[in-house]
């Protein structure tokens, strides 16, 4: 597991890279919009950080100077609402793996490739979670469907059939979990009125009374959660 140390740049904090492949020279450069460093495993943590400090200017200017890569990999991801910062490393098998704020990406190179793992990462997320709080939530409401499905569409979050299959969005798992509990108790309220009238609103009203503020917040958020995948 690499190590990340942090360096503030007038432009703002920027993560540094730690390898340990380095054998007696500890090295500094900067490609891609990181920066990465190379050093002995026996240097301590803060005495790189100490070199760190003592280069920032040659860093702040390497990294103004260090091309922009288009389709980057986003600076943050979310997960119920909770940013999480991706942090591609070199690594064999492709792989994705939280520790605390930090979602640590293997064997994806190409920011493209990075993104594509980002968006599988979530997705998966999504059918941990959201098919089993449909089924809590349905308990709770009453209102059971027949089946609940992940779906892919772009600018929609839900829809319900008259057959009573509830789709979600996978990348409702990216909006804090009052926000997709409002999705999915909208859909669930669909198998009752399969409308957007007074009486279909009081009945998502009656299991989710902050029903309109969640809504406005979706449609403030939509472009960043659509931003994935
Ligand atoms: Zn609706």
């Amino acid at each position: 597991m690499p190590d990340v140390l942090h360096l503030t740049l007038p432009e703002g904090r920027v993560p540094v890279r730690v390898s340990r492949k380095a054998r007696t020279r500890i090295s500094l450069r900067i490609a891609n919009g990181e920066v990465k460093l190379a050093a002995p495993p026996g240097v301590p943590l803060a005495e790189l950080q100490r070199i760190l400090e003592l280069r920032r200017d040659w860093i702040a200017q390497q990294w103004r100077a260090a091309p922009i890569v288009s389709e980057a990999l986003p600076e943050r991801v979310s997960l119920f609402g909770q940013a999480l910062r991706p942090a591609p490393y070199e690594g064999k098998r492709r792989s994705v793996r939280r520790d605390g704020d930090t979602l640590w990406l293997a064997g994806a190179i190409e920011p493209a490739e990075q993104r594509a793992l980002l968006a599988q990462w979530l997705a998966r997320e999504a059918a941990l979670y959201l098919p089993a709080r449909t089924a809590a939530l349905a308990r709770h409401t009453g209102l059971i469907p027949r089946e609940v499905k992940l779906a892919n569409a772009r600018g929609r979050w839900g829809s319900c059939s008259s057959a009573g299959v509830v789709r979600l969005n996978w990348r409702l798992v990216q909006a804090p979990v009052a926000i997709s509990d409002y999705v999915i108790v909208h859909e669930l309220a669909h198998l009752q009125h399969m409308n957007h009238s007074a009486a279909f609103w009081a009945l998502v009203g009656q299991h989710c009374p902050e029903w309109q503020a969640r809504r406005d917040w979706l449609k403030q958020h939509s472009a960043e959660l659509f931003e994935i995948g």
